[in-house]
C-alpha cells in the first residue's frame, strides 16, 4: 500500500488536504434513507478510521485554519465531516472516532434537532419507499409547473427536480406530499427518532467535536436570495452556537455541489464568520487551497482498496479533468467543476 500512495503521488504532487463527507452510520436502512446512498455500515466505518489511523494524518479544522501558507499540514492530512446530524453519529460515529483519536466536523440544520421535523430528504425517500414515486409526483403537480417531467427516481428529485425549484415551490411541494403521506411530520420523526437531540450536539461539542453550519433547513443554496440569509444561514448558526457555546467556523453546502456556492452567499459567509466552506464534488485539494471551496470525498467504502481508489486516485483524476476543461475554456465562469461534472454528496455511486 505504501507504493501505491508513492505512485498516486507521482500523477498530481499537489494533492494536500484529503477531507472526507459521511452522514448515516448504520448497519440497516429504514424507509427513510434507504435508497439515498447516505448510510455506511458500522463496521464499514470503523475499516475506514482504521485506514486513516494507518495511512493518514487526522487533522481539525483548526490546523486547516492555522495552515496559512498551504504548508503547515502534515503529510496526508485527512479531515472527517459528518452531515445532516443523524443520531447515529452520536450512537456509532463519535465513539468510534473517540476510539480511534479522530477529530471531526459535524455540519447539522438547527430545524430538525429533536426530531421536531423531518428533513425534506428524509419526507421524500419516505413517501417513496412506503408510497412509491406516483406520490412524488401527485406532490410535484401542486407546484404547478409545466416543465418539470415525470420523475422515476430519488436522484431525480433530488438532483434534477430540488435544485430546479424556488423556496416557494419547495414548500408547496413538501406541504403536498404531507398531506398525501397522511402523515403528521412532527409526530413520525419523534417516534423515528433520526436526528441527533439539541442535548447530544452539546455533549458532542464539549467532548471536541466541532459544529457547522449545513443551513437551517437543509436546501439548495442557489434558491436562496440574500434575504434568505438570516433564516438559513445566520440562524442557524446562530443556534448551533448557543447548543455548543462555541462559535461555528465552517459550512457545508447541502448537496455539496460548487453550483449552489453563489457570489452573494460566498460573500455572506466571509462576512458572517465563517472561516472555511466544504463542497462535496470529490475533487482533490491542492496545497494551499482555498478556504471557502475546500472539497470533501463521500465515501462509504469499508476495503482499504476502495478507500486508496475514492480518496487518492479518482480525486486527483477530477482535478486533472478540471484543469483541462478549464484550460479549454470549458467551465462556466463562478463554476469550479464543468457542467455535468459535479457529484453531489448525496447518491455518490460508488
Ligand atoms: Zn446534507
Amino acid at each position: 500500500m505504501p507504493g501505491r500512495f508513492w505512485i498516486a503521488r507521482t500523477f498530481d504532487r499537489s494533492y494536500s488536504l484529503r477531507c472526507v463527507v459521511f452522514h448515516n452510520i448504520s448497519a440497516e436502512e429504514s424507509p427513510f434513507t434507504k435508497g439515498m446512498g447516505v448510510s455506511t455500515t458500522p463496521s464499514d466505518f470503523e475499516a475506514a478510521l482504521k485506514f486513516f489511523t494507518r495511512y493518514y494524518t487526522p487533522v481539525r479544522l483548526q490546523d486547516v485554519l492555522a495552515d496559512s501558507d498551504g504548508r503547515g499540514l502534515p503529510p496526508r492530512a485527512v479531515l472527517v465531516t459528518f452531515d445532516d446530524g443523524y443520531a447515529s453519529v452520536m450512537e456509532m460515529a463519535a465513539p468510534l472516532c473517540c476510539k480511534f483519536g479522530i477529530p471531526a466536523i459535524l455540519f447539522l440544520n438547527a430545524a430538525f434537532l429533536d426530531n421536531d421535523g423531518l428533513a425534506p430528504d428524509n419526507l421524500v425517500c419516505y413517501a417513496a419507499n412506503v408510497l412509491g414515486m406516483e406520490t412524488i409526483n401527485a406532490a410535484v403537480r401542486a407546484v404547478k409547473r409545466t416543465d418539470i417531467p415525470k420523475l422515476h427516481s430519488l436522484a431525480e428529485v433530488f438532483s434534477c427536480f430540488f435544485p430546479s425549484i424556488s423556496l416557494t415551490e419547495r414548500h408547496v411541494f413538501l406541504d403536498a406530499l404531507t398531506h398525501l403521506c397522511g402523515i403528521r411530520e412532527r409526530q413520525l420523526a419523534q417516534e423515528e427518532g433520526l436526528y441527533l437531540t439539541r442535548e447530544q450536539v452539546g455533549a458532542l461539542a464539549a467532548s471536541g467535536f466541532e459544529i457547522g453550519n449545513h443551513t437551517y433547513t437543509h436546501l439548495h443554496c442557489r434558491s436562496l436570495t440574500p434575504e434568505n440569509f438570516a433564516q438559513e444561514v445566520d440562524r442557524n448558526r446562530a443556534e448551533l452556537e448557543a447548543l455548543s457555546g462555541k462559535p461555528v467556523r465552517s459550512f457545508s453546502l447541502p448537496y455539496g455541489s460548487s453550483v449552489d456556492l453563489t457570489n452573494d452567499l460566498l460573500s455572506h459567509l466571509k462576512l458572517s464568520g465563517h472561516e472555511a466552506v466544504f463542497l462535496s464534488e470529490s475533487v482533490a485539494n491542492p496545497r494551499g487551497a482555498d478556504r471557502h471551496h475546500l472539497d470533501r470525498v463521500s465515501t462509504r467504502a469499508g476495503v482499504d482498496d476502495t478507500l486508496f481508489l475514492e480518496i487518492e486516485i479518482l480525486p486527483r483524476l477530477r482535478a486533472i479533468r478540471n484543469r483541462i476543461f478549464r484550460s479549454f475554456g470549458l467551465v462556466p465562469k463562478g463554476r469550479k467543476t464543468p457542467p455535468g461534472g459535479q457529484r453531489p454528496s448525496i447518491f455518490y455511486q460508488n
